[in-house]
């Protein structure tokens, strides 16, 4: 009898440690800091959102510790970006099968994303480059948190509303600045293809040295081509990526100046990743309006 007594205070106690860690909340797990960043807008204090990577770390070669292992099973949603962009955690993923595991890009309609032969999912994953895709994603974050919290429906609505007049705003204030750059200075050289829905949604031609994924490094024809490509072009600038070895870059102005032409690094994108947290990059509206000033300032 006591031992009974004893196994069932013991289950109580674990029971409310439990809730009182998350006050009773949802409990979210997202990979990217975009999604991140994106489902704390949404979800405010209303859930507890854990992003498993940080500032500066490559989506493509992420890999699951043991401690995310552990936030994923404690996890009642997972958001993730799928498109095969987080290639390394698809088979963690697919363990999770009991629990809601959202791949964001899911919502959006597969014929206007753009091919490609790179990603086992045969598209670029690189979604947020389009402010109207991450409407629509945005849009799919708060079906399903309210689906999971029903009784928040309202707040995660009030919530959605101010953020898409941000990201509305942020698209008229990015679009201006562009217009700053005659059509035929709009090229974007950077480490890897991260760019092109960026290119597309802005008219931009974008190169990108390394392939649309960072498991594969540029080799020196890859080098060679793109330099003579540069040269003929006139390109003034090329851009390091915050999430990418800056190696590939610098490869790539050394080729320029070794035929005797100059281009300067416009400086550092973030591509795959946000800023540091607390930073103005470290948003994705902030980091949206820096890559666009860097690229735009450098070009002009
Ligand atoms: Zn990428």
């Amino acid at each position: 009898m006591k031992k009974i007594v004893f196994t069932t205070l013991l289950v109580l106690t674990l029971v409310s440690c439990k809730s009182e860690k998350n006050n009773g909340k949802l409990n979210v797990v997202t990979t990217t800091t975009m999604i991140t960043d994106l489902v704390k807008n949404i979800g405010d204090t209303l859930v507890n959102v854990q992003g498993l990577m940080g500032s500066g770390v490559d989506p493509h070669l992420y890999k699951a510790s043991e401690g995310d292992v552990t936030k994923l099973t404690n996890a009642d949603v997972i958001f993730y970006n799928g498109l095969h962009l987080e290639g390394k955690l698809v088979e963690v993923f697919e363990k999770m099968k009991n629990k809601k595991t959202i791949a964001v890009s899911d919502v959006l309609d597969k014929n206007t994303l753009i091919g490609s032969e790179y990603f086992a999912s045969n598209y670029d994953p690189h979604i947020w480059f389009d402010i109207d895709y991450w409407k629509q994603v945005t849009n799919y974050v708060v079906e399903t948190l309210s689906t999971s919290i029903p009784e928040r429906k309202s707040s995660f609505e009030a919530n959605r509303e101010a953020y898409l007049k941000k990201l509305d705003a942020l698209k008229s204030k990015v679009e201006s600045k562009i217009a700053e750059l005659p059509k035929d200075q709009r090229i974007l050289v950077t480490a890897h293809d991260a760019f092109n829905y960026f290119g597309k949604a802005f008219d931009f031609e974008v190169v990108g040295l390394q392939g649309l994924s960072t498991a594969t490094e540029a080799g020196v024809q890859d080098v060679q081509k793109l330099s003579a490509y540069i040269i003929t072009h006139n390109i003034k600038a090329i851009f390091v990526e915050s999430s990418v070895p800056k190696r590939t870059i610098e490869a790539l102005q050394a080729s320029v100046k070794s035929k005797g032409h100059n281009v300067t690094i416009g400086g550092t994108l973030y591509s795959d990743a946000l800023g540091d947290s607390g930073t103005v990059e470290g948003t994705y509206v902030g980091m949206f309006e820096y890559n666009v000033n860097t690229i735009v300032n450098a070009l002009k």
